[in-house]
């Protein structure tokens, strides 16, 4: 898969330019078969017109000529327009034969004599235009009398025949790009549906190794207090259950996080709205993170400055952003952690909320992504840190439900500060 996928676009991408280059080249050639069609439709007229002006020559003599080779001996000792001709017929017989051609385009004559003289034109022809016309001498080759020679010149409208070939023009311009739209989409789709499946195995790895390790020590628990030594000892009792009874929260606590994913992919965001002290629900938190913190040694302070700190809020769900944000200041920190949290009241009644920490911070890339479901950065040195990349989607997600804001600010190897903001009670 990993290969034939690029080797697909590759071989899609090379026809569709293959295809294009054929069309380009159909449609050229098209045009310059037009362009021949008509040069030859304009040397048909001219041999034509010289056979019937013959034909009509002998008539007008009242000749007796009738085999081809008398007739042939006649016109080479006596054919001439000058004085036989008037211009109207001449006319007459060369749109007669421009027409049996196909060709509708405009045109104009002249005839001139042996000197170069003019014997018959039409009115607007140019004289500059003689060195371009088409021409032919009228009398059989080798004639004794005559050479006057017959020039035609036909203005061909170029954009006529494009206007001819606008259809089919249009037409593959339209295929052509609902090809590319479509191989384009399919390619998206390809993608998208990769980076799914990609997401899917990391987030399935992610699950079982978060609910295996708690697992594992729960057994292990389990099997010490079957132990004989153990059984009769009240205090490793009390030790061994208290760790099964944390592992057990611990996996509460994960399979709480997938299901809260899980509601939010099903629009079921129901808040229970009351009047709720975030100073209060904060502090709460906070208390129940002091332990994970110290035994990190490091510092969670509150400055909970906010005059009124009251706001409309589901109490489980903004309990459950502010310990996601705790949580992640802790987690994906790599000194000793100094966690803030900091309240401030605005003017207009909004609320902000910050939670700042001095961890291993992100880059622009990733604070673009954060907020997308399932998304992880690579934490570099910061390894074994566990997740599903779902906290801060729903943060995110229980934070617009409320009409509020969240935004984040970093710096790599500095820390991030994460800001809510929402509107007051
Ligand atoms: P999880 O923590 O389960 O991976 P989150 O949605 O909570 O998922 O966070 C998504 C990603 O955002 C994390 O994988 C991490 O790379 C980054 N991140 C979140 N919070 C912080 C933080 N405080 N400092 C640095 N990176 C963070």
């Amino acid at each position: 898969m990993k290969k034939i996928f690029p080797l697909i676009v590759v071989l899609i991408t090379l026809s569709v330019v293959g295809i294009l280059f054929i069309q380009m080249s159909w449609i050229n050639n098209a045009l310059k078969l037009k362009n021949e069609e008509f040069l030859r439709g304009v040397d048909n007229t001219l041999t034509q017109t010289k056979k019937v002006l013959q034909e009509k020559f002998i008539f007008k003599m009242h000749s007796n000529a009738v085999d081809e080779e008398s007739r042939l001996f006649f016109l080479k000792n006596n054919f001439r327009i000058d004085g036989i001709f008037t211009r109207e017929e001449v006319a007459d017989v060369i749109e007669k034969q421009l027409l049996q051609n196909n060709i509708k385009e405009p045109h104009e004559f002249y005839i001139s004599n042996i000197f170069k003289l003019a014997v018959l034109q039409s009115d607007g022809f140019q004289m500059a235009d003689l060195s371009t016309a088409k021409s032919i001498e009228l009398a059989p080759d080798n004639a004794l009398r005559s050479h006057d020679t017959l020039y035609l010149s036909v203005y061909e409208d170029k954009n006529a025949i494009i206007r001819e070939m606008l259809w089919m023009i249009i037409a593959s311009i339209v295929f052509t790009t609902i090809i590319i739209l479509a191989f384009f989409v399919t390619v998206r789709t390809l993608f998208n549906q990769k980076k799914l499946s990609e997401i899917k195995s990391d987030f399935i790895n992610n699950m079982t190794h978060e609910l295996k390790t708690p697992l594992a020590t729960i057994s292990l628990a389990i099997d010490a207090l079957t132990n004989e030594k153990v059984i009769h000892d009240t205090d490793k009792i009390k030790v061994y259950s208290s760790m099964i009874k944390e592992e057990n929260k611990r996996m509460n606590k994960q399979v709480e996080k997938i299901l809260q994913a899980a509601r939010l992919e099903k629009e079921e965001i129901k808040l229970n709205l009351q009047a709720l002290d975030t100073h209060q629900v904060i502090s709460k938190v906070a208390d129940n993170f002091a332990l994970q913190v110290q035994e990190k040694h490091g510092v969670l302070e509150l400055k909970l400055n906010a005059t009124d700190p009251n706001i409309q809020a589901d109490e489980v769900h903004f309990s459950n952003i502010i310990f996601n944000l705790l949580d992640n200041a802790l987690k994906y920190s790599d000194k000793t952690p100094h966690i803030t949290v900091e309240t401030f009241k605005h003017g207009n009644g909004i609320l902000s909320i910050k939670v700042k920490d001095n961890g291993i911070g992100m880059d622009k890339e990733t604070q673009t992504r954060i907020f997308e479901k399932f998304y992880r950065a690579h934490t570099g040195n910061l390894h074994n840190v566990k997740g599903f990349g779902l906290g801060l989607s729903y943060v995110k997600a229980i934070v617009d439900a409320h009409g509020g804001k969240i935004k984040v600010e970093s710096t790599p190897g500095k820390g991030s500060t994460f800001t809510l903001t929402l509107p007051g009670a």
